[in-house]
């Protein structure tokens, strides 16, 4: 969101959620253990409303757990705290994040009347092989059946997808991106899939029935997934899972838990564009690549890793990244010899 929006998040774990996926630990991912109360709701919109400056737009987004699986009176409870909120201002819409199997038309009516206008759904994978193995419960028909409905029913739709799941692979990764772009969101989140402890998934690597899905997994198809997004115009909001002191203080057991994820990823597709320029350069050539300002550490890469590799392996005598006059993502190749 740009600087005049602003999100305030109340956190939903695990709470009415029917389903036990085999990596999740709501608990765990999100860093918050008690059910969120009318009062949270108050109190999470009253600190945000301080903490932004007036004129701000206010979304409230009820994150993590199924939403719409809670009872219904809990929900209308959460969604009745907001209400003065949005009548006089405050607030100027909600949303919130629910699975594939609790989405209706009489959900979508409810949704409606308390004043959200995004649905957010854990997709994770249009694969069936690949969500029955992770214990999703849901078929992936039902995920583009009630994406479909959401469209239908007027409200914005963003799509969670994961990589390295039981089961999936690079390919179903992107067969599943292209599958999401079909069913024309608003947005998507990639989460590479983190091994959090207390989980069936836990259990299951240390058992060898899973085979990690590293860092490097996760930035090698996300940046393939990533093109494809880019290409067909529907924003990234999020790679990865936001970190927090218990994952990074040992939860993230295994698995593509990095805090700055997103960066890598934009910096592994800038490196396989310049491996696409330099295609067919002569050895021991100078070389300046040409970026925008803001693509210069992308480009450059953690450590100068991407400059480090791109030397290497067109054993150039010389790189420089240079900040130009491109549009970001762009880049130009200067030859000094
Ligand atoms: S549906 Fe969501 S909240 Fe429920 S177990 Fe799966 S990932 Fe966790």
């Amino acid at each position: 969101m740009t600087a005049k929006n602003s999100i305030i998040p109340v956190f939903v774990p695990h709470l009415g959620c029917p389903n036990d996926c085999v990596f999740c630990n709501q608990r765990r991912i999100s860093g918050h253990t008690q059910p969120a109360t009318a009062q949270t709701v108050k109190d999470a919109i009253e600190n945000g409303a301080a903490l932004s400056p007036a004129g701000t737009k206010r979304q409230l987004a009820f994150y993590g757990g199924s939403f719409t699986a809670i009872p219904v009176h809990e929900q209308i409870s959460l969604f009745e705290a907001a209400q003065p909120y949005l009548a006089d201002g405050t607030i100027d819409s909600i949303r919130l994040s629910t699975r594939p199997d609790a989405i209706d038309g009489e959900v979508l009516s409810r949704l409606k009347k308390y004043g959200v206008t995004t649905v957010e759904l854990g997709a994770q994978s249009l694969d069936d092989t690949v969500l029955h193995l992770s214990g999703r419960g849901h078929t992936a028909k039902e995920v583009e059946d009630a994406s479909r409905l959401i469209k239908q029913e007027g409200f914005k739709l963003v799509l969670q997808m994961m990589t390295g799941l039981p089961g999936d692979t690079d390919e179903k990764s992107l067969e599943t991106a292209r599958k999401i772009i079909a069913l024309k969101p608003d947005g998507v989140r990639v989460y590479p899939t983190v091994i959090v402890r207390d989980t069936v998934l836990y259990d299951m690597w240390q058992a060898g029935q899973y085979p990690e899905h590293t860092v490097e997994d996760a930035v090698r198809v996300c940046a393939k997934l990533s093109e494809l997004f880019d290409e067909a115009n529907i924003p990234i909001i999020r790679m990865g899972l936001n970190p927090t002191e218990d994952l990074s203080g040992g939860d993230a057991a295994g698995g593509a838990y990095h805090p700055a994820l997103g960066e890598l990823v934009r910096s592994r597709i800038m490196l396989n564009r310049a491996r696409g320029l330099l295609r067919g350069i002569k050895p021991e050539s100078r070389v300046v690549l040409n970026v925008n300002k803001s693509d210069v550490s992308k480009m450059t890469g953690q450590h100068r890793a991407n400059t480090n590799i791109l030397m290497q392996e067109f054993k150039l005598k010389q790189l420089k990244v240079r900040s130009a006059d491109v549009k970001s993502g762009e880049i130009t190749v200067t030859v000094l010899d």
